[in-house]
């Protein structure tokens, strides 16, 4: 935990969509996509990708349903014939909502918080 301060010293990187390479708004609420999902928070970015914030670093299966269903909006059966690299693409970059900041995602980095991209098409 000696790395903790100095990691609050650092300035912020921004946080960037990594299919687009443009920054993206502070994650705001979502509406809840069924009864059954929880709370998300998130947003959209210009190129028409889609981020889900994960707060405890731990939820990239429900997530990552969450995010394909609101690509199909809430279309779950759709969301779920779509194939990875093909029909869409998922990528996560490290965050620090304190400082609505982009952080390195280090090894070990499981737990920590992260913004989930999703986007349709191949390219
Ligand atoms: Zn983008």
């Amino acid at each position: 935990m000696s790395d903790r301060s100095e990691h609050f010293k650092r300035k912020g990187e921004p946080v960037l969509c990594p299919f687009c390479k443009a920054a993206v708004p502070r994650p705001g609420a979502l509406a809840p996509l069924s009864a059954a999902s929880s709370d998300a928070a998130g947003g959209r970015c210009g190129c028409g990708a889609l981020f889900l914030f994960d707060a405890s670093g731990r939820e990239g299966g429900q997530l990552l349903l969450d995010g394909l269903a609101r690509l199909c909006e809430g279309d779950l059966t759709r969301a779920l014939a779509l194939e990875g690299g093909t029909d869409y693409r998922i990528d996560s970059v490290g965050y620090n909502p304190r400082g609505h900041s982009a952080e390195p995602i280090r090894r070990g980095g499981f737990g920590r918080p992260k913004l989930w991209f999703f986007k349709l098409g191949a390219s």
